[in-house]
Order: structure tokens, then sequence, then C-alpha cells
């Protein structure tokens, strides 16, 4: 099968080489990942299917424009259509979260992350960040990242006996710290998010309370994870992952610091924004606002509790015991396999995860002892409980024969055919 991307079938007669022609090295390469994408069961909890029209837009003219400033206040002209797009994507975002204001620019959540630490903290003062094996993000301060090697960062933890988030911990170490900035949020989290309990904690000793809703924005937006806004002083958030649209990063405020963001975002951090991605940001605000968008949301979540019952009843040990989110970790210690071993056959069986620590893991982040697994892409094909329960089945046998190559092609084979059944989101058929 042929996979032709949208902008490679014109309203009117192109004349110039297709990239096919131009590039077949490069073509053949993006055609076999849609197949990819196509046939398998992709578990990745930060991964989704952009829809054909984010596709669209993100591979529009609007990558040939530069448009260093914000809307109205340029340093280039040629603005006419761009001012329009990222006005309308920052007020379609600001609306669908119910935010005051909205910076669409940010290259993506780690830009965004770092805009945030620009405009509130100096180098060298204290922030306050979920650790990264308790699930938090390299971001959050942690010590490999630009934001732990400028800023004192101080990492609170998750509970050793139950896996949530310690907030009495969070409370005594800003206390003692007196963080100029906190970060709640995750990335390997399978709880929701106390957002008040943060607040009530910076207010003590305050601090600015920043929520990255990377992983959960579009749960945010559907109303399946409460909302931060309102209660933080500052959101970030990726665009790609449960929202479902382009590679990107965005910032939510209250009035109050929008100019401090704005400036830290540009020209504090950034050049010229990537206008076609603010252009499939607007569409993607444009989707997320639909009364569809609310029911997605809702199915995820259905979705990763109807997965990780079927593993429990498997046996499989679930971090937390469960999820109320998109995403389940499972630690796999109990079944004698590192999860390298495990996602890797489960790649050859066509069910994409990630391997992941867990809380407290005795093994090397490079070999952990956990798989993560998050059903927003599942849910973006149509895929309900039914298909979770096989999902769960298939995983078993996997993990349990990971060295039977038989049965792990047998395997792909079956998850091929039950995905001939769920379209993808901008892959054509
Ligand atoms: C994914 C993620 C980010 C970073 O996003 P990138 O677009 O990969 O830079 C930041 N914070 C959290 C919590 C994330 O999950």
């Amino acid at each position: 099968m042929e996979y032709r991307h949208a902008m490679t079938q014109p309203i009117i007669q192109w004349r110039e080489p297709s990239l096919a022609e131009t590039d077949p090295e490069i073509a053949e390469l993006v055609a076999k990942e849609a197949r990819y994408e196509h046939d398998t069961v992709r578990l990745i909890p930060s991964e989704n299917y952009a829809s054909r029209a984010v596709l669209e837009a993100a591979g529009s003219v609007f990558t040939n424009k530069y448009s260093e400033g914000y809307p109205r206040k340029r340093y280039y002209e040629g603005q006419q259509q761009v001012d329009q797009v990222e006005e309308i994507a920052a007020a379609r975002m600001a609306k669908l979260f119910g935010a005051e204001h909205a910076n669409v620019q940010p290259y993506s959540g780690s830009p965004a992350n770092l805009a945030v630490y620009l405009a509130f903290a100096k180098p060298g003062e204290t922030i306050m960040g979920l650790a990264l094996p308790s699930g938090g993000h390299l971001t959050h301060g942690w010590n490999v990242s630009i934001t732990g090697m400028f800023f004192k960062s101080v990492a609170y933890n998750v509970r050793k006996d139950n896996h949530l988030i310690d907030y009495d911990q969070a409370r005594e170490l800003a206390k003692e710290h007196r963080p100029k900035l906190i970060f709640c949020g995750a990335t390997a989290y399978s709880r929701i998010i106390d957002f008040q309990a943060f607040r009530s904690i910076a207010d003590e000793v305050g601090a600015i309370l920043a929520a990255d809703i990377a992983h959960i924005a579009g749960l945010v937006a559907g109303g399946a994870h409460p909302s931060p806004v309102g209660i933080a002083d500052v959101i970030t958030t990726t665009t790609h992952k449960t929202l479902r649209g382009p590679r990107g990063g965005m910032i939510l405020c209250k009035k109050e610091h929008a100019k401090a963001i704005d400036k830290a975002v540009f020209p504090g951090l950034q050049g010229g924004p990537h206008n076609h991605t603010t252009a499939a940001i607007a569409v993607a605000a444009h989707e997320a606002a639909q009364p569809a968008f609310k029911t997605y949301a809702h199915k995820i979540v259905e979705n990763a509790k109807a997965l990780a019952a079927g593993l429990s009843e498997l046996g499989y040990s679930l971090v937390t015991g469960g999820t109320d989110n998109h995403l389940i970790l499972i630690d796999l210690t109990n079944k004698n396999i590192p999860g390298k071993i495990a996602a890797k056959a489960l790649d050859r069986a066509g069910i994409v995860a990630n391997y992941n620590t867990v809380p407290f893991d005795p093994r090397k982040p490079f070999d952990p002892s956990g798989l993560r697994l998050g059903t927003p892409s599942v849910t973006s094909r149509g895929m309900g409980t039914a298909e979770m329960k096989r999902i769960a089945g298939w995983m078993d046998q996997v993990i349990q024969k990971h060295d039977d190559e038989a049965l792990i092609t047998r395997t792909a084979r079956e998850v091929a055919d039950m995905c001939k059944d769920f379209p993808a989101p901008g892959i054509p058929i």
C-alpha cells in the first residue's frame, strides 16, 4: 500500500517533483513509518495520531515564514496571514482551557518549561520538582538537565508505601528550602495530581506554582482530569501528546504573568516562532473544542482502566495498583523479566511500549524494571475495552514467551489484523 501525505494531493497541478521523485530514500521511510503506525498497537503514552487536518496545517507554507515578535508587533513584514493564525491559535487555546492568556510559541514542552524558569527565577536560585525516578520530567530540575545545573534544585518524591506523590514531603522541603518556583506534573504517573495541594504549599512559602500538564493536556481539555487553570500561576504543556496537535509547546497563565511569560519566550529564549506549527495548533484547538473530544478524553481513561484491569488479572503488578488517567506503569519484577527485554519482544509483536524505571527501582534507567503504557493512540483509532482485553492477553503471551519468535510473529499478524478495523487518523489507507 502506498502512503501519500495529504499535501501530495493538491487542488492544482504541482510544477515540481514530489517527495518520492526528489528523495525516494526518505519517501520510502515515510511510507514505512505510516505502515508501521497503522499496523501496530501503539501504547507509548506520550504519542498519538494527529489528524489529517493537523498534518496538513503542519506541512503548509507557513513553514516558509519568519515572524519574530508577537501578532501586530513583529520585526518582519508580510505577516498578514501569520498574525491571524497566531491570534486564532492563542485565543482558541485560552478558551479551550479557560485561561486568561496563552502563548503558543514555545518550540516544544521543554522550551516551554525553560521559559517559565527564565520568567520567574534567576540562575542559582532554588526551584522544586518531582524527582525523575518518581515520574517527574527532566526539566523539573533533574541533575542531567540544564534546569538542574543552572538552578539549585530540590526534588520531592512519591511515597515509598503507595507510590503516590508525597505532598507532605513536598511541603516540608518547600518550608526548608523556600523555592522561588515549584513544578508539579509528571511524565510517568498514573494518578490524579492534586493541584490544590500544591497551591497551598506554594502559598505557604510564597512560590510561583507551575503545573506541567504535557501528558494530560487532552484529558484536562476534555474534562477527564481536574484542571490546574485558576489554581497554578502558570501552566505548561506540549501540544502533541493527549492534545493530538502538532509537535509543539504552549504556556497558559493569568493576565498578571502574561508579560513576563511572553518576554521569556521571545526574546528571552527563542527566535522566530514555528508558524506552521502554530497553524496546526489552531486546528488542534478547534478539534479539541468539539463535543466528540470530551468523549475521546473519557474513553482514553476508560481504556486505560480496562487495560490495567486486564493486566492485573494476569498477575501483573501495577505501580499504585492501577490508573486514573491515560497511563499505566508495570513493575515486571515478579515476572522475572527486565523492562527492556519485554519492550523489545512486544515491539517485534507489533505492540509498542517503552521500558521505564519504577519508583525506587533497584535497576538502572537504561535497563529498568518497568514498562510504561498509555491509551491515547489506541483510543484515537476508536479501539475500546474489548480490544484492551485482547491487548492485555497478547502482551502476557509475548512477555512470558519473549524468545518464542514463532509466537511473536503470529501475534504481530493478529495485531495487524485487528488494526485493519480501526482506521488511524492522519494515515490514508
Ligand atoms: C513530554 C514532557 C515534556 C517535554 O516535552 P518535549 O516536547 O519532549 O520537550 C515536559 N514535561 C512533561 C511532564 C512531559 O511529559
